[in-house]
């Protein structure tokens, strides 16, 4: 439920914002479809309306020809009417798929510009000094045969990898103790379909087709590989009204992801960096309209709470209005220093939707009896009306970058890494990986 009539109203707003977003999308065409399909819903209704007088006329007495007329009459308006039905169907899609470009509202605060107006808003830890040249994730991959991108690129193709020996261990760990990390604070967790409709990457604000999708679709099939569990759970409850009291509903869910990376060309793809499959631990929260602010603050704490734990030296960014998604509404960047490739580079992501998902989704939820009134006339209870609930979605821990990050960091002048303590139990007590 796209709400076109504040589209319409909001026009100049929504022009300003499409175009501090940098998005294509084009608000002339979706207003001229919306007023087309307004006109043509208008006379539908008149031509329905004209087809109920005949057909009551048609109860009472009446002369042959009299009624012969009015069968005929009745005819011709049922074929006029099925005609304008089915042009109304092909408007209103064509009108859904315009309106799908637009991007979500943007929060005041948020710098306006492309990725470099992005506003730094936390800085932790500094920078670890070496006192020994530093080596990148793939060298010591390498020394210490943790990967096989050959093989990899024989059975799959270019940025596939296979994890080996610790970094495997590695991986499981950080899963793990990420999942046990947040279902601490209260989430629940899950795991999800890797594979979707393209219909629910649509309503969540993604382009599952085109030219620069990052969505692998499945040939002759209406499905999607999920490029984030965030599809999924947010497709969980979708065409739902929720009781209030079940908000907020917090997820943590692990999943693989799968992204064709369209447009990656000359962007870091080195080893782990930039892979077409790597594992996730999601985040994602359904809550009241005016309380995503405050998960927002909450899942970005949470994040920095979680990296700090391991260790890490990172800053947050608000990020500018040019590196927004389109259903994100403001979006918080966590950004960590990987020494061997000698820059930050992002490891999460944290973004309130708002109610942009949910309007696509039909989530809403139905508030509680005392918000509802009743009647004392008629002692009925007047249930107060339904509305859309906000998403938020967080990255907790996204693998490849982390084992960039960690090999990147905890190297020892010996060649060895370091487990952060936290993930040693998960280990099976292994607290650093040597040369074989
Ligand atoms: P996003 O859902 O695009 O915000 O990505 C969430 C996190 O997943 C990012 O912050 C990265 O840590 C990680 N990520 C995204 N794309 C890739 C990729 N192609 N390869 C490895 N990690 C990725």
């Amino acid at each position: 439920a796209i709400d076109f009539k504040w589209i319409r109203d909001n026009k100049e707003a929504v022009a300003a914002n499409i175009k501090n977003r940098n998005s294509n999308a084009n608000l002339e065409l979706v207003l001229q479809l919306y007023d087309k399909m307004l006109n043509l819903q208008k006379e539908v209704e008149r031509l329905r309306g004209e087809r109920n007088v005949v057909a009551n006329k048609m109860k009472g007495k009446l002369e042959p020809l009299e009624r012969q007329k009015l069968i005929e009459e009745g005819k011709n308006l049922k074929e006029g009417l099925m005609a304008l039905e089915e042009d109304l169907i092909k408007l209103r899609d064509e009108l859904q798929g315009e309106a799908q470009c637009i991007p979500n509202m943007t929060h005041a605060d948020v710098p306006i510009g492309g990725e470099d107006s992005s506003k730094i808003r936390n800085l932790v830890g500094s920078q670890h000094e070496f006192k020994f040249p530093v080596k990148d994730h793939l060298q010591l991959g390498k020394e210490l045969d943790l990967f096989d991108f050959d093989a990899a690129a024989e059975v799959s193709g270019s940025k596939f990898y296979y994890l080996k020996n610790e970094a495997v261990m590695l991986e499981m760990a950080l899963i793990n103790w990420t999942l046990s990390e947040v279902m601490k604070r209260g989430f629940t967790p899950l795991t999800t379909p890797e594979i979707v409709r393209s219909s629910v990457v649509e309503k969540c604000g993604f382009q599952p087709r085109g030219e620069n999708t990052q969505v692998y679709s499945i040939e002759d099939s209406d499905q999607c590989l999920i490029g984030t569990a965030e599809i999924p759970v947010g497709g969980i409850h979708m065409d739902s009204i929720l009781p209030e009291s079940l908000l907020p509903l917090k997820y943590v869910a692990f999943s693989h992801c799968f992204r064709t990376e369209a447009g990656a060309a000359g962007m870091a793809t080195r080893g782990l960096y930039r892979v077409h499959q790597f594992s996730k631990v999601e985040m994602f929260i359904l809550c009241r309209g005016e309380e995503s602010d405050s998960f927002h603050e909450e899942l970005i704490k949470l994040e920095e709470e979680l990296f700090s734990s391991l260790g890490l030296h990172f800053k947050t960014l608000d990020m500018a209005t040019g590196d927004l998604g389109a259903p994100a509404y403001r979006k918080f960047d966590i950004e960590a220093w990987m020494p061997g490739l000698g820059r930050y580079g992002e490891i999460s992501s944290a973004s309130n939707c708002t109610d942009y998902q949910s309007r696509r989704l039909a989530i809403r939820y139905r508030p509680s009896e005392s918000q509802s009134t009743t009647n004392p006339k008629k002692g009925k209870s007047n249930l107060a009306p339904t509305q859309f609930v906000h998403t938020l979605n967080a990255t907790a821990c996204a693998v490849p970058r982390m084992l960039v990050c960690l090999l990147e960091n905890y190297q020892q002048e010996d060649g060895s890494v370091i487990i952060p303590d936290p993930l040693r139990p998960f280990m099976g007590g292994i607290s650093h990986i040597s040369p074989k």
